[in-house]
């Protein structure tokens, strides 16, 4: 047993080393010199505590020298014996004094033994260290060793050995069994080096085969690109998509949909039933334009030439369109409020849309309404649905090819109705500027900006239209042409293009002017200029045929020809004015067809007072034809017993019904007393109005329509309300100067004037 008095402390991680020195006044921490007496002891076992007692340590330590300290500050002791701690203190002086005793050693281990063992230890060791880079330097080092404990020192460093485990090598006193120990140490230290080797070899080319995939990856992009570059066509479907999808500036939501959609289709392939429903998709919406366009400064002028030069006349309406544009600069929006169009057909409703996007230098696109009954012909059908589609209005844009096309919503006024939803309430939504930003198609499941599209509707009549739509809209009515009007609508525009789309040149064929007026006044009975272009292109198909038989001489066409060019009779409007009897009197009425005159005829037969009433009558006007007999029988007292012994039947002719029932009681009431009078009324005479039962005549709608109409008719005098005179002024000079107008308010103003009372 020695008693060793300590100066010096070093504490390490590990363990606490004591040494001496013989240079007292050194302060504590400092590092062994060489050859300096070392007494280690093994760690505290607990190293939170301070106090030097017997049970804070461990009680078997080494003691050794120590031998080399270097630069970095390693201090290697070479250990000599294993010694019990028998006793720690503290002097007073503090410096700290151990008692060791040396620990006696069983030496039981054959040496021949001992070596056959390291040689398989060895053998063991360089296998496992020959995957590895530093196997060359294992090699050496294990040539160097020999012994197993050696060799478990050298390689402790790298050994996950708890201080229990090494502590409890320490303490067997037999080598044999120490050695075993160590033995099954490096055996398993091996084996775990093998399995991590093996993981950290396998982890390493997971992730040399990931870095490589994505480089092979980009590689192949690249090089894809530039041989879809060369073979446009060879590009697959999906990467067509995958492109257009990055390059359509989709909305976020959109592009979410789409991916998702791409990535069924790449995993349901080409055979699924699902297949062409998923193409479908993306072909629509990656074929829209997510891009916003600019707001182009308008020039009003060029503006006016363009609509001047697409449409002759429609002074008003394009009046309109250019303040719509000016305001559209002025605020510098793509849509201003949504006009409304209504008129006969072949006024130029539609066609006028297309002339304001060139104006305006913008795509145009017509979406029919005609006939829609259903909400998802509006706003798509989900694509849960078999033969699922985008509703008419995206498939507009969609036909547009960008986002603010001038859009023409063609014939609102025939929306329908049924148990599928009501589409108005879904257009209500396309045509509101609050909403429809973000107007979402059910087909396509993702929001769309409709506030850059300019919408423009067009309808016949605005009864059907229902009021919440109608009182988005901004009314401009297309009251139809005087034939003044359309003989230089044929001159200018329809004639030409008739010629040219039967190829007949200027030079080969000329119409003359008396000519295009016997086919407007005596071929055409219409508003518009739908029929009056049939008939020109038939003039056309039949001059083309002289053309082509003559000797190159220019075909000239001329009102006698008509007969046989266009194969028709002409229209004898004024077949009834001729026969002048009483009874039957001329009104003017308004139906969706523009305007119309009718006549309407009364007779008295054998009876007991009652009315009769036949055509096809609303019950409007089935309500003036008994206001009309009231008035008439207080107004004639005398022919009481005419009522009372007869039926009077009134007849208003089939096709001639007007939409505006009350205006007809004017004439209702005229031709009830001319045949009560018995005094007959020019046929040449028109009347509109309604009466009231006292006698008076109030306003009535659509007079430049019924005025045109008369004229067409042949009408030379006709009677308007007089509330209706500030009406005139949107009536062409051209009508009034052909037609008497006489403005009246009163029944007996008419009565007087048409000679049925005195
Ligand atoms: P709507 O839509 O009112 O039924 P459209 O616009 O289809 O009528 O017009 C029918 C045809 O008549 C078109 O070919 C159009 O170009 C022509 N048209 C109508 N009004 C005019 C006009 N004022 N000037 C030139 N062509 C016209």
């Amino acid at each position: 047993m020695i008693t060793i008095p300590v100066y010096n402390k070093l504490i390490t991680p590990y363990s606490d080393i004591y040494f001496q020195t013989d240079t007292v006044s050194e302060s504590a921490g400092r590092v062994p010199s060489l050859n300096e007496k070392v007494v280690i002891i093994i760690a505290k076992e607990d190293l939170s505590r301070y106090e030097y007692t017997d049970d804070s340590f461990y009680p078997i330590g080494v003691t050794g020298i120590a031998e080399e300290v270097n630069a970095q500050g390693f201090l290697k002791i070479r250990t000599a014996n294993r010694v019990n701690l028998d006793m720690i203190g503290v002097n007073p002086d503090h410096s700290i004094y151990l008692t060791v005793s040396k620990r006696p050693e069983v030496e039981d281990l054959e040496e021949s033994d001992e070596y056959t063992r390291l040689q398989a230890l060895k053998a063991e060791l360089s296998e496992a260290a020959s995957g590895f880079r530093w196997s060359e330097w294992v090699n050496q080092y294990t040539q160097m060793v020999d012994s197993i404990g050696s060799l478990a020192c050298g390689l402790s460093p790298w050994m996950q050995i708890s201080n229990e485990e090494k502590y409890a090598v320490l303490e067997e006193d037999s080598v044999a069994a120490r050695t075993e120990m160590l033995e099954k140490m490096l055996y398993e230290f091996l084996e775990v080096t093998k399995v991590s080797g093996e993981a950290t070899a396998s982890q390493q080319k997971k992730y040399q085969d990931m870095y490589r995939e994505s480089a092979i990856r980009k590689q192949m992009e690249y090089l894809q690109k530039e041989l879809d570059e060369m073979h446009p066509e060879n590009v697959t479907d999906i990467q067509r998509f995958e492109q257009k999808i990055a390059e359509s500036g989709m909305n976020e939501s959109a592009r979410k949909e789409a991916e998702k959609v791409l990535n069924r289709l790449k995993q349901e392939g080409q055979s699924s039933a699902e297949t062409g429903m998923l193409y479908d998709y993306l072909d629509f919406v990656t074929g829209l334009s997510w891009k916003k366009e600019d707001t182009e400064y308008i020039n009003l002028d060029e503006a006016e030439k363009i609509l001047d030069e697409d449409h002759t006349g429609l002074k008003k309406p394009k009046q309109r369109i250019l303040q719509q544009i000016a305001v559209m600069n002025l605020r510098k929006q793509q849509q201003g409020s949504i006009l409304l169009f209504v008129g006969a057909p072949g006024t130029g409703k539609t066609s006028i849309g297309r002339s304001i996007a060139r104006a305006l230098g913008r795509k145009y696109v017509r979406v029919s309404l005609g006939g829609v009954r259903d909400e998802a012909d509006i706003r798509g059908h989900r694509r849960t649905y078999i033969g699922a589609m985008p509703g008419r209005i995206m498939d507009g844009i969609s036909k547009s090819g960008v986002s603010n096309p001038v859009m023409v919503l063609d014939e609102v006024d025939k929306l329908g109705v049924s148990y599928n939803g009501d589409p108005s309430s879904a257009l209500l939504e396309v045509l509101d500027p609050e909403q429809n930003n973000t107007f979402t198609d059910h087909y396509m499941n993702v929001p769309y900006d409709l506030s850059d599209v300019m919408f423009i509707c067009t309808a016949n009549t605005t009864d059907t239209i229902p009021s919440p739509l109608l009182d988005r809209m901004e009314i401009i009515n297309f009251t139809g042409y005087t034939p003044e009007e359309k003989l230089q609508i044929a001159k200018e525009h329809l004639l030409p293009k008739s010629m040219e789309a039967m190829g007949i040149d200027k030079k080969q064929l000329k119409i003359s002017d008396k000519a295009l007026k016997a086919i407007i006044s005596d071929f055409t009975m219409e508003a518009g200029v739908r029929g009056l272009r049939k008939r020109l292109d038939t003039l056309c198909r039949s001059a083309a045929v002289r053309i082509s038989k003559g000797n190159g001489e220019k075909v000239t066409i001329g009102p006698e020809d008509l007969r046989e060019a266009l194969d028709a009779r002409p229209v004898h409007h004024d077949k009834a004015l001729r026969n002048k009897r009483s009874g039957i009197v001329t009104g003017m009425a308004w139906t969706q067809v523009g305007g119309e005159i009718l006549y309407i005829e009364t007779l008295f037969t054998k009876g007991n007072g009652k009315l009769i009433i036949t055509g096809q009558l609303g019950d409007v006007m089935k309500e003036s034809a008994q206001i009309a007999l009231s008035l008439v029988k207080s107004m004639f007292p005398d022919k009481a017993e005419l009522f009372e012994k007869n039926d009077l039947h009134i007849h208003v002719p089939e096709g001639a019904v007007p939409k505006d029932g009350p205006s007809a009681g004017i004439t209702l009431t005229t031709a009830v007393a001319s045949l009560v009078a018995d005094r007959p009324v020019s046929p040449k005479i028109a009347m509109t109005g309604e009466v009231s039962l006292r006698g008076s005549v109030s306003a009535i709608g659509g007079l430049p329509e019924k005025l045109m109409a008369a004229e067409r008719a042949g009408i030379t005098k006709a009677f308007i309300p007089a509330e209706n005179e500030e009406d005139l002024k949107d009536v062409s000079p051209e009508i009034r100067e052909k037609l008497e107008i006489r403005p009246v308010s009163e029944v007996k103003e008419v009565l007087k004037e048409t000679g049925i009372i005195d």
